[in-house]
């Protein structure tokens, strides 16, 4: 073996990759990794059928097929009132990692900082180690992962080139308001800091609230790109298809990364989608759908010691566990696949320190039959 010096030296597998094979071995529940158990759309199915047959076989664009980018661009005038050229400021990505990946690669360099909210989600922290930044993490305190805006300011230094947002946020299931992207706005007035938004569960957002996304905000847009997945929005993570969405400027540096990186995306499944969304019903009713299953967990959590915190969107239920048991969480999350027969993500890996906290996230992805049985056992635990 030659000498290599690892540029991830602290990369372990995932922490959803490390759980999902527990439960495999163990034949629990899957209620860690976020994915649902069901499939997508039937319609949507049959237009990839259709599309198969099409002759599509060949490269896309490598900003995308154009008729899916004209789609999402009808899609963010019509739910967000902006408006976005489907030909210079809408890429189609491999799923919303790469696109994240790509944002992160295109403008950061050697020592720029990026500030991140912890718990964040897991993909961020090595993208920016890769691109050689330094991330600087700002700490959300469970139950309410409030933001105190001027203890973020703070974190601001001439060397902070962006700060990544994830609204609906996993793990925390928590959103942004009107409020809270008007505080970011007066923070970042006269920087140079651009906004990455990662806004993969827009349509799994509850209670009536709409979803909040930067690209309504006028002030904010030629700073900021959002990132989508399709994957979370149709019940398909492993097509692995999503999209970028930013200013022209900001997009050209990202497509400059974007052609060197995959080039172009999946032909077939971009055509398909853009039969499919047409229709903008296709979108409509995902929040409803979730919304029930949702309120459906909680109501399976009522029966148990678990304390559900507040889930104002995403597939996703932070639980504190502390009346069960004093263990630390990663313990904690695998003794309960092991014992229990149910699998759900330990919040330590979604920090850079020590997590003393008790909870772990439970996806409710998951068909009725599933989660009924999850209750069993989860009724169980003593
Ligand atoms: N961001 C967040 C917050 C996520 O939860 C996920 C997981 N789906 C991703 C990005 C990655 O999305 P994709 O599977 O489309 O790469
Ligand atoms: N986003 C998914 C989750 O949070 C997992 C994606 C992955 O396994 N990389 O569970």
């Amino acid at each position: 073996m030659i000498h290599i010096s690892s540029k991830l030296p602290s990369g372990d597998t995932t922490i959803f990759t490390e759980m999902s094979a527990l439960a495999q071995q163990y034949q629990a529940i899957n209620l860690g990794q976020g994915f649902p158990d069901f499939d997508p759309p039937t319609d949507l199915i049959r237009c990839v059928q259709e599309t198969t047959a099409m002759h599509h076989h060949q490269y896309a664009p490598m900003a995308g097929d154009k008729s899916l980018r004209a789609i999402i661009s009808q899609k963010i005038e019509s739910l967000y009132g902006s408006s976005f050229d489907p030909i210079s400021e809408i890429t189609i990505t491999a799923g919303a990692t790469q696109a994240l990946f790509t944002a992160i690669t295109a403008f950061i360099r050697s020592g720029d900082e990026v500030i991140i909210f912890e718990p964040a989600y897991d993909s961020y922290r090595p993208s920016i180690i890769l691109a050689g930044g330094i991330t600087v993490p700002y700490t959300l305190y469970a139950p309410d992962f409030n933001i105190d805006w001027d203890n973020l300011k703070r974190l601001i230094t001439d060397k902070t080139k962006m700060i990544i947002i994830n609204t609906p946020n996993n793990p925390t299931a928590t959103v942004f308001n009107a409020q809270d992207w008007k505080k970011l706005d007066e923070i970042l007035t006269g920087t140079q800091i651009i906004v990455l938004s990662d806004e993969v569960y827009e349509h799994l957002i509850f209670d009536g609230c709409p979803h909040e996304s930067v690209l309504k905000y006028p002030h904010l847009r030629d700073r900021s790109m959002a990132v989508f997945s399709f994957g979370k929005t149709f019940h398909c993570t492993g097509w692995k298809i999503g999209y970028c969405v930013g200013s022209e400027y900001l997009m050209q540096e990202f497509r400059k990364v974007h052609q060197w990186n995959v080039f172009s995306v999946n032909s077939i499944l971009q055509k398909a989608l853009a039969t499919y969304m047409a229709d903008p019903q296709s979108y409509q009713n995902i929040a409803k759908f979730y919304e029930v299953k949702r309120d459906y967990f909680r109501q399976i959590l009522a029966d148990t010691s678990f304390k559900p915190l507040d889930v104002q969107g995403t597939f996703f239920q932070l639980c504190d566990y502390s009346a069960y048991s004093d263990m630390d969480d990663r313990s904690f999350a695998k003794n309960m696949v092991i014992h229990h027969g149910v699998a759900a993500i330990p919040l330590s890996p979604f920090y850079n320190h020590e997590n003393e906290g008790t909870l772990i996230r439970f996806c409710f992805a998951k068909s009725t039959e599933l989660l009924d049985q999850a209750a069993k056992k989860l009724r169980n635990i003593h």
